[in-house]
C-alpha cells in the first residue's frame, strides 16, 4: 500500500506509526463480541485523541484526507467500532471547519481535537434517508437565534456526542414560503434535545434516534448562511466518502490476512487448503480487488488534498467500489474458513458483520451510482 504514488514521506512514516498504535491499543481494547457501544465509543475517542489522531480532523482549511484514510484503514482493521466513531468525529467537525464563524471554530475545534467534545452529524429522518432534500425538521428564527423542532434517526454517536450538526429547514412550505435547508451546531445538553433511543445494529456501533422539541440555538451556531445546508452536507460527504472506502479496505485487508493464515494452517485431504487451485484463485481475486479499491480510495483522497475544485465523482467511485469489494472479500474469507467462519468471536465473523453497514451510510451504493452517472452525463 505504501508504494502507491499518492503519498509523501510523512504519510509513509505516519502509516508505520499507526500500525503500531492500532496493534497495541485498538486491537486489545475492542475485538470483543459483546462490547457496549457507548463505553467503547468513548474509549475509542480517548485513545484516538491521546494518539493525536483527532487533531488531524480539525486542520484548517481542510484535513489531509490521505492521512485520514490511512487512519481509518488502520483502525478498521482492528475495530470497526473505533473506525466508525473516528469517522463520525470528522463528519461532525468538518462542517464547522468549512462554514463555522471564527468564534465557533475556536470554541469547538480545539476540544474536538482533544476528545473533550464528541461530534455527530444529524441529517437522516424517518421519511428522509437517501433524499436529503425532503427533511422535515424545522428551524424558525426567534430573537437573535433559532428554535428547532423535529426528529432524526440512525445518528451515529448519539448518546456519546457532546454536540450535533443538525440539518433543518427554515421557512414553511405549507404556507407557500420558500424553504432554506440550513445547518446548526446544537449542543447535546440543549433543553428539548434528547436521545429517544439507542439502536442495536448487526455490529456494535453507538447510534440512535434524536428528538428536538423547541431547542433554542444561538444565532452564531448557524453554519454559513441560511440555505447553505445542502451545500455543507454534500461538501462534507464528498470529503469523507473516500475515507469510508478506506475503512472498507481496512476490514477487507484484515479478512484477507486472516484467510491467508487459515488456508496455510488448515489441512484437508492430506494437503493444506492453500495448495488447492480454487483457494489460490480465491486469494488472488481478493488481493486484486483490494489493490483496485485502495487505488481508487487514495486517488480520491489525493485529489481532495491537491485540487481546489470538486472531486465528487472520484469520491463516490472510491466509496462504491471499495465497500462493495470489501463485502465480497470478507465473504470469501468466511468461506475459506469453512464452518469456523461463522462462529461468534472468530475475526472473520466479526468482520462480516462490521462490513455490511459501509454500503449504506454516507449514501448507499445506489446513490453513489446515481452521483457517478449524473457526473458522466453532465
Ligand atoms: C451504520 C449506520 C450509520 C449511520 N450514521 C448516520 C449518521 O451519523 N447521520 C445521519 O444523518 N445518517 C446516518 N445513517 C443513515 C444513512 O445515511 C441512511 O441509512 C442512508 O442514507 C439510506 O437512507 P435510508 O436508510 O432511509 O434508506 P432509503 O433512502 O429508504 O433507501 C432504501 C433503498 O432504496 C434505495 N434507493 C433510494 N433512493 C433510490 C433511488 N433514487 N434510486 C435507486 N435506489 C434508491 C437505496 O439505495 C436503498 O437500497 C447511518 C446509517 C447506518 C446504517
Amino acid at each position: 500500500m505504501l508504494t502507491l504514488p499518492f503519498f509523501d514521506e510523512s504519510h509513509r512514516q505516519f502509516a508505520e506509526r499507526l500500525q503500531v498504535f492500532c496493534a497495541d491499543k485498538i486491537e486489545t481494547a475492542f475485538r470483543e463480541a459483546d462490547t457496549d457501544p457507548l463505553d467503547a465509543g468513548r474509549e475509542a475517542i480517548r485513545l484516538c485523541a491521546a494518539e493525536g489522531l483527532l487533531a488531524r480532523l480539525v486542520k484548517t482549511p481542510a484535513p489531509d484526507m490521505r492521512g485520514i484514510c490511512l487512519i481509518r484503514e488502520a483502525l478498521a482493521a482492528r475495530s470497526g467500532l473505533a473506525d466508525a466513531v473516528f469517522g463520525v468525529q470528522g463528519l461532525g467537525s468538518y462542517p464547522i471547519v468549512l462554514a463555522g464563524s471564527a468564534a465557533l471554530r475556536k470554541r469547538y475545534l480545539p476540544r474536538v481535537a482533544t476528545g473533550e467534545k464528541i461530534a455527530a452529524f444529524a441529517v437522516t429522518e424517518t421519511e428522509a434517508g437517501s433524499d436529503i432534500r425532503s427533511i422535515r425538521t424545522r428551524a424558525r428564527a426567534e430573537g437573535s437565534g433559532y428554535v428547532i423542532d423535529g426528529s432524526k434517526t440512525l445518528i451515529s454517536n448519539a448518546g456519546i456526542a457532546d454536540y450535533y450538526i443538525v440539518f433543518a429547514k427554515i421557512g414553511d412550505a405549507s404556507a407557500g414560503e420558500k424553504t432554506r435547508l440550513s445547518a446548526f451546531v446544537v449542543d447535546a445538553d440543549t433543553p428539548g434535545l434528547r436521545v429517544a433511543r439507542q439502536i442495536p445494529l448487526l455490529a456494535p456501533h453507538p447510534i440512535g434516534d434524536l428528538e428536538l422539541q423547541k431547542c433554542r440555538v444561538p444565532g452564531d451556531h448557524r453554519l454559513g448562511e441560511e440555505g447553505d445546508g445542502l451545500k455543507i452536507a454534500l461538501a462534507t460527504l464528498d470529503r469523507f466518502r473516500p475515507s469510508v472506502g478506506a475503512a472498507a479496505c481496512g476490514l477487507a485487508g484484515r479478512a484477507l490476512d486472516e484467510a491467508q493464515g487459515h488456508v496455510t494452517r488448515r489441512t484437508q485431504f492430506g494437503h493444506p487448503l492453500s495448495s488447492f487451485q480454487a483457494t489460490k484463485f480465491s486469494l488472488a481475486d481478493m488481493q486484486t480487488e483490494l489493490d483496485a479499491a485502495r487505488l481508487l480510495v487514495f486517488r480520491a483522497a489525493w485529489l481532495a488534498d491537491s485540487r481546489d475544485g470538486r472531486f465528487t465523482r472520484e469520491a463516490s467511485t472510491a466509496k462504491l467500489f471499495a465497500t462493495e469489494a470489501a463485502q465480497r472479500i470478507v465473504d470469501r474469507a468466511v468461506q475459506l474458513h469453512g464452518g469456523r467462519g461463522v462462529v461468534r468471536g472468530v475475526a472473520v465473523e466479526q468482520l462480516y458483520r462490521e462490513v455490511r453497514a459501509l454500503r449504506l451510510y454516507e449514501g448507499t451504493s445506489e446513490i453513489q451510482r446515481l452521483i457517478i452517472a449524473d457526473h458522466m452525463l453532465m
